[in-house]
């Protein structure tokens, strides 16, 4: 770089600002950080809460897998961490079914292909019927997932009707696939068949991770986001929580200028990395931003629906062999149930001294219109229908959380979203919603288009940006690559 040091205003704080924040201060950019919270992590990110007992507690949006192809995301988190042991692995990632059929991932082989395949073979949801039922020729873009051809062919179809259309059955697209899809916070019927496919080459033929992933052994402030603002801050970043840029404009030298409530600040550049909502409100809020086609696009940005986190704090312990996640399907809206105290301190302790248990319920894609009480006690219903001895626990404290800024994939969304590069070189977007050519999903598409901005203006200053990991961004095996192209004729 040379002469003065070059200056960024990150918009938002939750992954993506994070990791844009931290490729460029530590390569000598003048970083300010506005968060519109009061804490760090955006979506993962956690607050303070008393409990009826006195107890300071640390409520959050909650279990989050952090899963091991998370190359970036846990690249970032090594800055604090370099061994990782802020994290802790869970054993399996269980599945039950409503109908008692119980799934997992732990005894399926990791190596691609036979990660599908085993899974198929080892799992009580398919039958050798079933398996022969199924369409092959329609489930051959599994096998070959490129981006961004897999948007080309997949985008403009639904994940329900891409596994119709593959014959999928039905007890296994419960468990397996309808996992990926509630992940992504929507209805099958209203979710790119491309987004399922990433995340099935993502888990299964792409990678030899699996499905087994790591949870953070503390509250996510103290494992994850306050170790990385204070590194950040070491290397010369500026961070305002609490903080919500009001507007932004660009000046007349190429800058920008970006006004808070109480001040307005000049920077040479900036990053957006704004949820779905905030990103859409600030855009239309700076007229001059962008230009029109660009501004229409991020206008039309959709959220999905709004889902409900519930945690509990029992009176007494669930059963000692409830693990410490697992997911749900086909008990109404539950997605699956945590028991933080078998990997979280806070929770743990709390345990121990009541001898109670902390429990947390997820249902997502929730209908708008439901009666939120209603929700928050079906909820719990269904808690005590998969663990029965909870029914005798008395609540002792309880806490409902409800939201909707996940960004939703809508069928043909995919030219809509917006891409880390701009019309205006020094203006770039990075979080989950954005489009990429990399395949990675959620919290590692956060980090991973963090890191992409930050690269995209330090080229522009001739620094050398940070270097960037993903599984294949192909089908690894080259008879079913063969396959998939002559079934796409
Ligand atoms: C319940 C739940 C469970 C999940 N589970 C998983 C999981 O298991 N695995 C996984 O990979 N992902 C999971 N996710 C998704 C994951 O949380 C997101 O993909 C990821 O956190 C997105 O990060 P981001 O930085 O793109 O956006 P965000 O975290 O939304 O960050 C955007 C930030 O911008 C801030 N902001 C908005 N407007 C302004 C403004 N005007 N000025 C300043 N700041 C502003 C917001 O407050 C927010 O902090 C889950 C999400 C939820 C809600």
């Amino acid at each position: 770089m040379d002469g003065a040091r070059p200056s960024t205003a990150v918009v938002g704080g939750g992954i993506a600002g994070l990791a844009a924040a931290t490729a460029l201060a530590e390569r000598g950019v003048a970083v300010t950080l506005y968060e519109r919270l009061p804490y760090l992590g955006g979506r993962v990110g956690g607050w303070p809460t008393r409990l009826r007992d006195g107890t300071a507690a640390t409520m959050s949006r909650g279990f989050h897998a952090f899963f091991r192809q998370y190359y970036n995301l846990r690249g970032l988190l090594r800055r604090t961490d370099p061994a990782l042991e802020r994290l802790t692995g869970l054993p399996d990632y269980p599945l039950l079914h409503g109908s008692g059929t119980r799934d997992g991932f732990r005894h399926v082989p990791r190596t691609p292909p036979f990660s599908a395949l085993g899974f198929a073979l080892l799992s009580p949801s398919f039958g050798l019927r079933d398996l022969g039922a199924m369409d092959p020729v329609a489930a051959m873009p599994l096998f070959d997932v490129r981006v961004p051809d897999v948007y080309a062919r997949l985008d403009g179809i639904s994940a329900h009707d891409f596994l119709d259309a593959v014959r999928f059955p039905e007890k296994a697209r419960h468990l397996a696939f309808e996992v990926f899809s509630r992940s992504f916070f929507a209805d099958p019927r209203q979710l790119s068949a491309a987004e399922l496919a990433l995340m099935f080459h993502i888990y299964f033929l792409g990678s030899a991770e699996g499905l087994l992933f790591d949870v953070p052994r503390a509250p996510f402030p103290d494992a994850l986001w306050n170790p990385l603002a204070d590194y950040v801050e070491r290397h010369g970043a500026q961070v305002r929580t609490g903080t919500p840029v009001e507007h932004i404009e660009p000046a007349r030298d190429g800058g920008y200028r970006i006004t808070t409530d109480g001040d307005e600040t000049p920077y040479d550049s900036v990053v957006l990395a704004l949820d779905a909502a905030g990103l859409r409100s600030l855009v239309a809020r700076s007229d001059r931003l962008g230009d029109a086609p660009w501004r229409e696009r991020v206008a039309r940005l959709r959220t999905a629906p709004p889902f409900l986190v519930s945690r509990l704090w029992l009176d007494r312990p669930v059963a000692p062999d409830r693990p410490g996640f697992l997911g749900t399907s086909g008990f109404g809206t539950l997605d699956n149930i945590s028991v933080l105290e078998r990997w979280e301190d806070e929770a743990a302790r709390w345990a121990a001294r009541t001898g109670g248990s902390v429990v947390e319920l997820h249902a997502y894609a929730v209908a708008p219109e439901a009666a939120r009480d209603v929700e928050e006690k079906r909820l719990v219903d269904q808690l005590h229908r998969v663990y029965p001895e909870t029914r005798a626990a008395t609540v002792v404290d309880a806490r409902h959380e409800w939201r909707a800024d996940c960004p939703l994939f809508p069928v043909g969304g995919y030219p809509d979203r917006p891409t880390v590069r701009t019309p205006d070189p020094r203006l770039v977007v990075a979080g989950d919603l954005v489009r990429g050519e990399l395949p990675v999903a959620l919290m590692e598409r956060a980090a991973t288009t963090g890191f992409q901005a930050a690269n995209a203006l330090l080229e522009q200053w001739g620094v050398r940006g940070q270097t960037l990991w993903t599984v294949p961004d192909r089908g690894r095996n080259a008879l079913l690559r063969g396959l998939a192209r002559w079934a796409s004729g």
